[in-house]
């Protein structure tokens, strides 16, 4: 097997702020490329992210280490093993390892992901929302008015203009239903019940992801999900399916991430592990090309909400995947057949 990678940049269509982070016009990935000696060729990437010390010098330092000769297209469990012993963490570069290795081993198999994995993937069913970062709110409003098409929004919230954001938002978007991400925006548990309250007044919010910072108490986690009158659904607090029980305590829902999971199979486990705990499942994404998005996209099945906009966030993303149609995610005019479903736009990681 040969290991390759390379920084990519992607380019913001808009300014990219959330409530712990000031405004990003450039996001910065590690593209990655396993290739077998019979021709297999598999893809993966890695979106790292500060909040978990995560950056593409880390990414590239990780990706140094590992041995190709550790890695197999023909055992992916026992290829994650082996990049368990290199680092505990460095979750978002075993991620792009992991998509490469299930991307070759699908594409052997002649079959998508999806259906290498058992979940399958019913067309025309599973609809993303579309994400506006924060900014004043006369750009939020013109950024709702902007994603008309998307029967679904997910507005970041957190910061002191939050009712002012709300307001433009739903002059541009009356009465579409919304989701809210406050990125551990509030610091106590009076604090976020407070601002829960007056969400849940819009009448049309879904759910309010992370209220609270990872680092709260589960007492006071506890606390809040018995009183929300929206229902809290974690994200920086869940990681892994070993976190389940301890998530369960806390949330009536989870945002699973590949970067979070290091990639599908932690992703698969993940999902599985909340269902299983009676959890309502979603899975999200960080600014990221097509191959990450369809790699999440794979997971569709297992998921009672999609977040998978990344891609539809930036102007230039190297490779084509899923397709993203006013919200609903399809795979039906991927070129590509098998393994992640993606193809590179231009030369990919040869120029
Ligand atoms: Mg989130």
């Amino acid at each position: 097997m040969k290991l390759t990678f390379r920084p990519v940049e992607l380019h913001l269509a808009h300014t990219w702020t959330l409530s712990r982070t000031s405004g990003a016009n450039v996001s910065k990935g590690v593209l990655v490329e396993l290739a077998s000696a019979d021709g297999t060729v598999g893809v993966g990437e890695a979106a790292p992210t500060s909040r978990y010390r995560e950056t593409i010098e880390t990414v590239q330092a990780f990706l140094r280490k590992v041995d190709a000769r550790g890695l197999s297209f023909n055992d992916v469990e026992g290829s994650m093993a082996y990049l368990d012993t290199i680092s505990p963490h460095d979750m978002s570069a075993k991620c792009a390892v992991n998509l490469a290795l299930l991307d070759g081993a699908a594409k052997r198999a002649k079959r998508p992901i999806y259906d290498f994995i058992g979940l399958g993937f019913h067309e025309n069913q599973h609809v993303s929302s579309f994400t506006i970062g924060i900014d004043k709110p006369d750009v939020m409003r013109g950024k709702a008015v902007e994603a008309e098409a998307f029967p679904v929004l997910k507005i970041k919230v957190g910061v002191a203009d939050d009712k002012a954001n709300l307001k433009a938002v739903r002059e541009a978007a009356p009465t579409k239903p919304l989701r809210v991400d406050a990125n551990e925006g509030w610091k106590t548990k009076e604090q976020a019940l407070e601002a829960i309250g007056w969400l849940a007044q819009d009448g049309n919010i879904q759910f309010i992801e992370q209220p609270m910072p990872a680092s709260i108490s589960t007492r006071d986690w506890a606390w809040l999900k018995e009183r929300s009158p929206l229902p809290i659904f974690g994200d920086e607090s869940y990681h892994l399916a070993n976190d389940i029980a301890q998530t369960a305590e806390c949330f009536h829902g989870v945002n699973v991430k590949l970067v979070k999971t290091g990639g599908i199979t932690g992703g698969l486990a993940a999902l599985q592990a909340a269902k299983k705990a009676g959890l309502k499942t979603m899975i999200g994404c960080m600014i990221e090309t097509s191959i990450l998005i369809s790699a999440a996209a794979h997971l569709a099945e297992l998921c009672d909400y999609l977040d998978l906009d990344g891609n539809v966030l930036i102007t230039d993303d190297p490779y084509l995947g899923v397709a993203n149609n006013r919200g609903v995610l399809s795979f039906a005019a991927a070129p590509e057949k098998s393994g992640l479903r993606v193809t590179a736009r231009a030369t990919g990681l040869a120029d």
